[in-house]
C-alpha cells in the first residue's frame, strides 16, 4: 500500500541521528479505500475455512524466515540494533507455528446442545469482526505490528496495521514477503504514517488492538467508544521486581540484567524499579551494578556489545529529565549514569541507582531506557506496598528460594503477569493468559488461548424443534 501515499515524513535513523528515510503518509481517504478492499476480501477468508487459513499462515512463517535476512536488516537500520531484530524475526515464525497448533481446538464449535427448554436445541457460531484494526509502537516493530494480527487472522477477520511512524522501514519487506504468500495480500494491509493514519484506522475498523503509550491509548478508546467498536488497549508500565531476603542472588542479578536492559531498556514489561530486603540491599546492588556494568553499547560496530541506541528522539530527553531529578533529590549511579551521544545517537550507558526514593520521576514514570533504580523494603507488607504504589500494572517479579512465599506475594501484586525467580518472561512466554491492571491496558488478554476471543462474536441459534412456544398469549 505505500505506493499510493502522496505525502511523505522524514525519519531519522536512530544510530546517526539524522533522517534517511522517507516515510509514505496514509492520508484518511486511502485508509479507508484499504479497508473497503479488506472488507470486500474478508468473507473469502473467512468462507475458505480454518485449514486454508492455517495453511496460509504456515505458509507465512516460511517466507517469513525466508526473507529472514532483509527483514533483519530492514528492523536494524529501524531501531539501531541487531540481536533484538534477529529475535524478533525468529520469534515470530515461532509464534506463527503455536498458533497453528493451538487454533483448531480453541475455534471448534461446541456440539449442539438442549437448552433448559427441552425442545429448544442451541448452536453457536463464531462470527469474526470484518475488519481487526492493529496500530503499534516502535520498540519492538514486528512482533507488535503481528502479536495481534495473527489470532485475528485465524479467527477469521481481515487486518489493517499501522506501524510506528519511528520505525516503519521494515514495512515494504514485509509487504514483499506477505505478496508471496497465496490468499494473505488480499487481507493482511499495512498503512503507515502517524497520528492522523491511526485516527483513520479506528475509524475504519470493527475491532482495534492498540499498543503504546497511556497517553495515546486513551484517546484511542476514546475515540473508539465514538465509532462503537470494542478496543484492547496494551500500554505502558513501570514494572517492580522484589528480591526476598532469601532469594538466589546471583540468579536474581543474572535475570535482572537481562529483565532491566534488554533491547536497552525499551521494552513495555522491563523491571524499572527493584525493591529488595534491606538484609541483603547493599550486597545485591553491588553485585547488580557490577553485571550491568559488563554491558556494553553496541558501538561502534552493531555487534560490539549488547545494549543499543535509544530509539525513538522523543525519549532521550524524558531519560534525561529522570535522571536529573534523581541526581537532584540524592540518587546515586552504582554504574553507568549518563546519556552519550554516540556518533549522532543517544545511547544511555546501563545505569543502576541506589539511594533513589518513591516520589522520584524515575520510580513513578515510565523512563523506558536502561536503567534501574534499587530500593530497600523492611518487610514483605511494605514490599507489596511499594510494587503496588504506581499507575501501571502491567508485570512483575518475585525472587525467593520460598516457592509458597514468592505465589503469596505474586497473588498480591496489582499486575497481569508476575514472573518467579525470573524477570520479564511475558517477553518470551506468550501462552499464558493476563490482562493489565491500572493504566497497562484494557480489553481482552493478547496471551494464551483468549486472544483469539478477542476477533469474533458468539452468536446462538435457538432452533424450536417442538411447537412454537405455548406462551400465556395462546387462546
Ligand atoms: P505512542 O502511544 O506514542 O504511539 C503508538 C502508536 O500510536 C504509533 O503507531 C502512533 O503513530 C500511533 N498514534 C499516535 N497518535 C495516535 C492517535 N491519535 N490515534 C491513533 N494512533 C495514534 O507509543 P510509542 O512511543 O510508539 O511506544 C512506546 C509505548 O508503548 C510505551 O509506553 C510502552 O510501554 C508501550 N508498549 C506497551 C506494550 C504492551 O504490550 N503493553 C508493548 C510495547 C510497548
Amino acid at each position: 500500500m505505500t505506493d499510493t501515499a502522496a505525502a511523505t515524513l522524514s525519519v531519522r535513523n536512530p544510530r546517526t541521528g539524522q533522517p534517511d528515510y522517507e516515510l509514505p503518509v496514509h492520508d484518511a481517504a486511502q485508509v479507508a479505500a484499504v479497508a473497503r478492499a479488506l472488507r470486500e476480501a474478508q468473507p473469502a477468508w473467512q468462507d475458505g475455512g480454518l485449514p486454508a487459513r492455517l495453511a496460509a499462515i504456515a505458509a507465512f512463517a516460511e517466507a517469513i524466515l525466508a526473507g529472514r535476512e532483509a527483514l533483519v536488516a530492514a528492523l536494524t537500520a529501524d531501531t539501531g540494533r541487531r540481536r533484538e531484530s534477529v529475535m524478533e524475526v525468529d520469534a515470530m515464525a515461532a509464534t506463527l507455528r503455536r498458533w497453528i497448533n493451538d487454533a483448531p481446538a480453541l475455534l471448534a464449535d461446541a456440539p449442539p446442545r438442549r437448552s433448559q427448554i427441552p425442545h429448544i436445541r442451541i448452536e453457536e457460531r463464531k462470527r469474526p469482526y470484518p475488519v481487526a484494526g492493529v496500530i503499534s509502537p516502535w520498540n519492538f516493530p514486528l512482533i507488535l505490528s503481528l502479536i495481534d494480527a495473527v489470532p485475528a487472522l485465524i479467527a477469521g477477520c481481515a487486518v489493517l496495521v499501522k506501524p510506528s511512524e519511528v520505525t516503519s522501514r521494515f514495512v515494504p519487506v514485509l509487504e514483499r514477503v506477505i505478496a508471496t504468500v497465496p490468499g494473505l495480500p488480499a487481507v493482511l494491509r499495512f498503512v503507515t504514517g502517524a497520528g492522523a493514519t491511526g485516527e483513520a484506522v479506528v475509524r475504519n475498523s470493527d475491532v482495534l488492538c492498540f499498543t503504546g503509550s497511556v497517553r495515546t491509548g486513551r484517546r484511542v478508546g476514546e475515540l473508539a467508544a465514538q465509532v462503537f467498536i470494542p478496543c484492547h488497549l496494551e500500554l505502558g508500565g513501570k514494572d517492580a521486581a522484589i528480591v526476598c531476603a532469601d532469594a538466589d542472588i546471583e540468579l536474581a542479578v543474572r535475570a535482572l540484567t537481562f529483565g532491566s536492559m534488554v533491547n536497552a531498556g525499551q521494552t513495555c514489561m522491563s523491571i524499572e524499579r527493584c525493591y529488595v530486603h534491606r538484609s541483603i540491599h547493599d550486597k545485591f546492588a553491588a553485585a547488580l551494578a557490577a553485571s550491568v556494568g559488563r554491558l556494553r553499547h553496541c558501538h561502534p560496530g552493531l555487534d560490539d556489545g549488547e545494549i543499543g541506541p535509544i530509539i525513538a528522539a522523543i525519549q532521550a530527553p524524558i531519560v534525561q529529565r529522570h535522571l536529573e531529578d534523581a541526581y537532584a533529590r540524592g540518587a546515586r549511579a552504582l554504574t553507568g549514569g549518563r546519556l552519550l551521544h554516540h556518533g549522532g545517537g543517544d545511547w544511555l550507558q546501563p545505569t543502576v541507582l541506589v539511594d533513589a526514593t518513591q516520589d522520584m520521576a524515575i520510580v513513578r514514570e515510565e523512563t523506558f531506557a536502561a536503567v534501574l533504580p534499587v530500593m530497600p523494603f523492611g518487610d514483605e507488607e511494605e514490599a507489596i506496598r511499594l510494587a503496588n504504589d504506581t499507575d501501571y500494572g502491567l508485570s512483575g517479579c518475585v525472587f525467593s528460594r520460598d516457592l509458597e512465599r514468592a505465589r503469596r506475594i505474586a497473588g498480591r501484586l496489582n499486575a497481569g503477569a508476575i514472573s518467579i525467580n525470573d524477570a520479564a518472561l511475558t517477553g518470551m512466554v506468550h501462552d499464558a493468559p493476563k490482562q493489565s491492571f491500572g493504566f497497562s491496558g484494557l480489553g481482552g488478554s493478547r496471551m494464551g488461548k483468549p486472544s483469539l476471543q478477542r476477533f469474533y462474536r458468539m452468536q446462538a441459534l435457538l432452533i424450536n424443534e417442538g411447537e412454537p412456544s405455548p406462551w400465556w398469549f395462546d387462546r
